[in-house]
């Protein structure tokens, strides 16, 4: 290589790392927080201001129910489309005027179980890196569902399974670019907030609302709970679970919350049976 060369491409190298620096999100954040017991945190409190930089995944209100140190998860996306990871602890404080609750919810490594159930709706979010495919157990039931469907002649399949977060990521950016993301909201979760990702939810058949009209539907809405599957999202319970009506999406719970969920054919949803909340 001629000296000139080296000096060109020392001239790149160079170019390249203040672009690189130039365009790298500038970030305020509070590395720490102490707050009480139910709280009310908002992002705000924490992040200050971002500038050269977008924030890919923070919910606007923080849940405070657990004493102890929450650690809080932030994505910032730079101009130049690099993605930088930032934590905040967030210290709870018991508050002895709350009562003791009912369930026993807790939350490990940012995945959050009431009474032994995964939790993911608006306000319980999982780790990016969470989950695998369907897990063995929603793969069999679904199996036996399936099998017990088709003796009466119906045809059940999985349209979406498991979803990973940057699956997710792909499905809600395509819906919010469609219709904006007030709507899209009501109907994609944001990454990291779907319920497909924790491998116990699919949806069968036809993501469509005629599929409410079908025989299959009857069947399911009659007959899923005895498998351990719920009708996640139910007809007039948008405010409750934050999401439309959707006869196509079904959440493997196991036999015995399911029968409690299936409420002799009138759907409770996991927010009113565990008294939580589904809020960004
Ligand atoms: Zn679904």
């Amino acid at each position: 290589m001629t000296n000139k060369n080296t000096f060109s491409l020392g001239l790149i190298i160079c170019l390249v790392v203040i672009i690189y620096f130039f365009l790298t999100p500038i970030i305020s954040l509070k590395k720490e927080l102490k707050v009480n017991q139910n709280d009310i945190i908002e992002k705000e409190d924490f992040l200050e201001k971002i500038t050269l930089g977008k924030l890919l995944n923070a919910k606007d209100k923080v849940s405070t129910l657990l004493v102890g140190e929450k650690k809080i998860n932030l994505q910032v996306k730079s101009i130049l489309g690099l993605v930088k990871n930032y934590q905040v602890t967030l210290i709870v404080k018991e508050n002895p005027n709350i009562i003791s609750k009912k369930y026993d919810i807790k939350e490990v490594n940012g995945v959050t179980t009431i009474n032994g159930v995964i939790i993911v709706n608006k306000s319980y979010s999982l780790p990016s890196d969470y989950g695998n495919g369907l897990t063995t157990d929603t793969l069999k039931a679904f199996q036996e569902m399936q099998n017990a469907a088709k003796e009466e002649n119906l045809n059940l399949f999985i349209r979406s399974g498991f979803r990973s977060y940057l699956d997710q990521t792909i499905v809600y950016d395509k819906w919010v670019k469609k219709d904006g993301q007030e709507v899209a909201d009501t109907y994609s979760a944001r990454p990291g907030y779907s319920e497909h990702q924790t491998g116990l939810a699919m949806d069968l058949n036809s993501i469509d609302q005629d599929f409410a009209d079908t025989k299959e539907f009857a069947w399911l809405n009659e007959n899923a709970y005895k498998y351990g599957f719920i009708l996640r999202y139910p007809q007039e319970k948008e405010e409750i679970t934050g999401y439309i009506y959707e006869p196509w999406h079904y959440r493997y719970v196991g036999v015995e919350l399911s029968k409690e969920l299936y409420n002799n054919g009138n759907w409770l949803t996991l927010e009113e049976y565990f008294e939580i909340d589904s809020k960004y």
